[in-house]
């Protein structure tokens, strides 16, 4: 029989509240009592996954081994958890309808009107039964965009069903809200949430605990207010305040007010003593780095954080591994075209160039590269840094000052084809559907023996997960392997180009994947780990 239990968490009054940051501690709190867990992040947007959408608009898009373009919230997930997520872990109003919508075209509703109440609702819980397994304990289920919101409408009803259609003690709700301090009279508020518990309950759910994000410490007095208004038992009402220093921090605070256990007793889950050896010891290691080191990231998109999510993460557990705190240095690439590498990059340990798309900004980024490699500043570069890197080197090593990328060609007709360093493969040349046609998820690399990548990963063959159309033009390898550039790893069948470095640098490796996306604070990702203690480690030579 299939008895996995329920946790649907749901957020109020605002977004941003860290709702994914918080079910993620959840995740690992119950995770490290044994339990198996399983997460869901349900969007209420009607693009059918993220993948189409602006990097400004949504921050970055998480890839999953399977090749699912997901929201950013499953990293989290992965981080703090360190289990891969699949496809079957975010779901949109978007592939929500879009399912339904083909089933009605099949013919399958026999000639019923297609309704949101059954059919949407019923879809959407079949989208939180499908991650049902046998073992599987509990499934933690995330509602994106904030109570209140006309496009949740469906899903906080599809929870009500689900909850309904249960037995007792199998589904618990957590509503994770803000109680804003006002400064100019001291004073907390706890109104807001009051009005986003009204309106769960007018639809028919009843949290059973509410975590209350704040900036001070909320006193007994308001929680036993909160509790009051919002009917839920005041023992149940938490408090999640800002973290000081990391995120990582945000499991243990929750832990410490019982968090992990109250959900196994709503659950009637019997669960093992918690082991959080591994996460206070890489906690340790953040909350008392002995070196620090800037690493300046360059992009398009880094006026906002969430835009490269997982790379910052990544280079963070770089440091953690060898308590070394990283500081970024956040360079928008059009910068450097105006005022020059040395101008806005001088300082900085190390230059990492993440992954984008069109031609904006990549002169910049060019240049980024070039200072890194001329003043031998550790560099690593992830997809389009890979994909830059290779024509600044063909540009300036080897003497071919037309390089350019198909991608520019395509999209502005810059350029001449038989120069293109970086070429559309004949498996895109016919693609015309922007969604979910780039090359996604996990694909082998095959690395070269005696190459610095072979030494970091500590073994032959790997897996990195993708997002690109474009790769470098198999017909160029030779000219950049006569110049000196090395491919020092490959995929096994293809020969596709997966990863270049140099030999007369102290560390400059680019990666056609993304290594950022399997990153864990427990556990660096090596490619990162090793940039981050070589980019230190230079900066001392310098310094000396
Ligand atoms: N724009 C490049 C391509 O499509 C790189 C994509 C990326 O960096 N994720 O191949």
């Amino acid at each position: 029989m299939i008895v996995s239990k329920f946790v649907f968490i749901t957020g109020g009054v605002v977004s941003s509240l860290g709702k994914g940051l918080t079910s993620a501690s959840i995740g690992l709190l119950l995770r490290s009592r044994g339990l198996k867990i399983r997460m869901l992040k349900l969007d209420p947007y009607i693009n059918v996954d993220p993948g189409t959408m602006n990097p400004f608009q949504h921050g970055e898009v998480f890839v999953t081994d399977d090749g699912a373009e997901t929201d950013l919230d499953l990293g989290h997930y992965e981080r703090f958890t360190c289990r891969p997520m699949t496809q079957a872990s975010n779901i949109t109003t978007g592939r929500i309808y879009s399912d339904v919508i083909e089933r009605e075209r099949r013919g399958e509703y026999l000639g019923g009107t297609v309704q949101v109440i059954p059919h949407i609702t019923n879809a959407i819980k079949d989208a939180i039964r499908a991650l049902e397994k046998p073992g599987v304990d509990v499934i933690l289920v995330e509602l994106g965009g904030t109570i209140g919101d006309i496009e949740g409408l469906p899903f906080v009803e599809a929870f009500r069903q689900f909850n309904l259609e249960r037995p007792h003690g199998d589904v618990m709700f957590i509503h994770l809200t803000l109680i804003p301090y006002l400064r100019a009279s001291g004073e907390i508020k706890t109104k807001p949430t009051q009005h986003s518990v009204q309106k769960l309950r007018e639809i028919g759910i009843q949290p059973d605990m509410i975590i209350c994000r704040t900036e001070t410490f909320i006193t007994a007095e308001h929680r036993a207010k909160i509790a009051l208004f919002c009917n839920v038992h005041k023992d149940q009402v938490i408090q999640e305040e800002d973290v000081a220093n990391s995120i990582y921090e945000v499991p243990l605070m929750l832990m410490n007010q019982g968090v992990d256990m109250s959900v196994c007793r709503y659950l009637h889950i019997d669960p093992a003593d918690a082991d959080l050896t591994d996460w206070k010891a890489m906690l340790d290691r953040v909350l008392r780095p002995e070196k620090t080191v800037e690493i300046a990231v360059v992009g398009k998109y880094t006026s906002l954080t969430d835009s490269y999510k997982s790379v910052y993460e990544a280079l963070a557990h770089g440091g953690i591994e060898h308590r070394i705190k990283v500081t970024f240095r956040k360079v928008e690439a059009e910068d450097i075209e105006e005022e020059g590498a040395e101008a806005i990059l001088s300082g900085v340990s190390g230059v990492l160039v993440p992954g984008g798309f069109g031609r904006r900004g990549t002169e910049g980024k060019m240049a980024a590269i070039r200072w890194a490699r001329e003043n031998k500043i550790p560099f690593l570069g992830l997809c389009y840094g890979l994909q830059c890197a290779v024509i600044e080197y063909a540009r300036h090593v080897c003497a071919e000052p037309e390089a350019i990328s198909g991608e520019w060609f395509d999209e502005e007709g810059e350029g001449d084809l038989s120069k293109a360093y970086v070429a559309l493969m004949d498996s895109q040349q016919n693609v015309t559907a922007k969604g979910g046609t780039m090359r996604l998820g996990a694909y082998d690399c095959k690395l070269k023996p005696g190459t610095k990548a072979y030494e970091i990963y500590g073994s032959e063959m790997v897996q990195e997960r993708h997002r690109h159309r474009y790769e470098v033009n198999p017909e160029k390898v030779e000219t950049l392997e006569k110049n000196g550039l090395t491919i020092s790893g490959v995929h096994p069948e293809k020969g596709l180009v997966e990863l270049i470095e140099l030999k007369d640098h102290p560390f400059f490796i680019a990666t056609q994947a993304h290594p950022e996306f399997k990153s864990r604070p427990v556990k660096a990702h090596p490619l990162f780990a090793a940039f981050i203690k070589t980019a230190t480690e230079e900066s001392e030579k310098r310094a000396q």
